[in-house]
């Protein structure tokens, strides 16, 4: 529990709206650094829960399952996940038989804050600013497509719309990092519209293709019922390896974007660029450099500090420190 000063009304809506803009967001991800977003989103959680009475379990699923629907949006979980995080997190308290529950108390940050809120405004703040969001990105796609259209070679101006979809990379990215995993994040994209999302696991799956460009493309093509993904187009945060450009090939990609280069296992123009092999390639054009820098960024950041907790004794020295993954 942190000893920071009362946040205020207006403070807990503006940071819960800077959170509500993004998506699938895990609850690991949230307790990175001091823990504040974390506890802020399980307070907004408890706010939905009746002040004065107790919820049986079915009640307190419903009630978990409209605060995930509403003001949780953001997040990546399910009310299963999340009641399991809420009780042993004190947010939530369950009676001895496990039965019955109500709210917890809250850290001291928030307590004074918390009588003035209510669901029905917290679900409203998290709407607006999502949907402002949405505004956004189609008033950048509109733009894009404007642009295609006076523009019919292939385009330089898709540098917005390959932007925005690296962001939310990015974010999967940060999931990676939550989870104590090299922070790479991807996205699959088909119609304008991001289909599957995926991160860096290979430690924690204990699988060594769990890149995130695999993770991403695993899911899409089970949300397709499809094996070919000749339609979509890759994002990700760093040049693909030698695997993930064989995975994207036979998958068909149609457009691999990446971030950062890596020159350590980059196959896509950096060790050897299989992409520009005519006798493996015929399908995925690639554009690399796009949120290159902070990309590259967030990997050397993740190093550094992990050389640090390695110098302080906090983490096991391992021979293969460098690898990217
Ligand atoms: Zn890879």
């Amino acid at each position: 529990m942190t000893t920071d000063a009362a946040i205020s009304v207006p403070a807990w809506l503006e940071r819960l709206a800077q959170l509500a803009v993004r998506q699938g967001v895990h609850l690991s991800t949230l307790q990175q650094k001091d823990g504040r977003d974390l506890e802020l989103v399980f307070a907004t959680a408890t706010l939905f829960f009746p002040a004065d009475r107790l919820l049986d379990e079915r009640g307190a699923n419903a009630v978990l399952k409209h605060f995930l629907s509403t003001a949780g949006a953001m997040l990546d979980t399910d009310h299963v996940e999340l009641r399991r995080w809420l009780v042993d997190t004190g947010f939530v308290r369950r009676s001895d038989f496990g039965s019955d529950y109500r709210r917890g108390a809250l850290p001291a940050w928030l307590e004074q804050a918390a009588p003035a809120l209510d669901p029905l405004q917290l679900a409203e703040t998290v709407q607006q600013a999502r949907d402002a969001r949405d505004a956004q990105r189609e008033a950048k796609r509109q733009a894009w497509l404007a642009r295609q259209i006076e523009v019919t070679e292939q385009p330089a101006q898709a540098i917005d719309a390959d932007e925005t979809f690296m962001r939310l990379a990015l974010d999967q990215a940060h999931n990676a990092w939550a989870l104590a995993e090299v922070p790479v994040g991807a996205v699959v994209v088909k119609d304008g519209e991001v289909i599957a999302t995926g991160f860096n696991q290979p430690i924690g799956n204990s699988d060594p293709t769990a890149h995130a460009e695999i993770q991403a493309m695993r899911a899409a093509a089970e949300l397709l019922g499809n094996y070919r993904l000749s339609h979509c187009t890759v994002y990700v945060t760093l040049e693909p390896c030698a695997m993930c450009a064989g995975a994207m090939q036979h998958a068909r990609i149609r457009r691999l974007v990446f971030g950062a280069s890596d020159p350590k296992t980059g196959a896509c123009g950096s060790i050897v660029d299989l992409f520009a092999e005519p006798k493996l390639n015929h399908h995925t054009t690639v554009r690399g450099g796009v949120l290159g820098e902070e990309s590259g960024q967030l990997l050397s950041k993740f190093f550094s500090e992990r050389r640090e907790l390695k110098r302080a004794g906090s983490l096991p020295a391992d021979e293969d420190d460098d690898a990217a993954r």
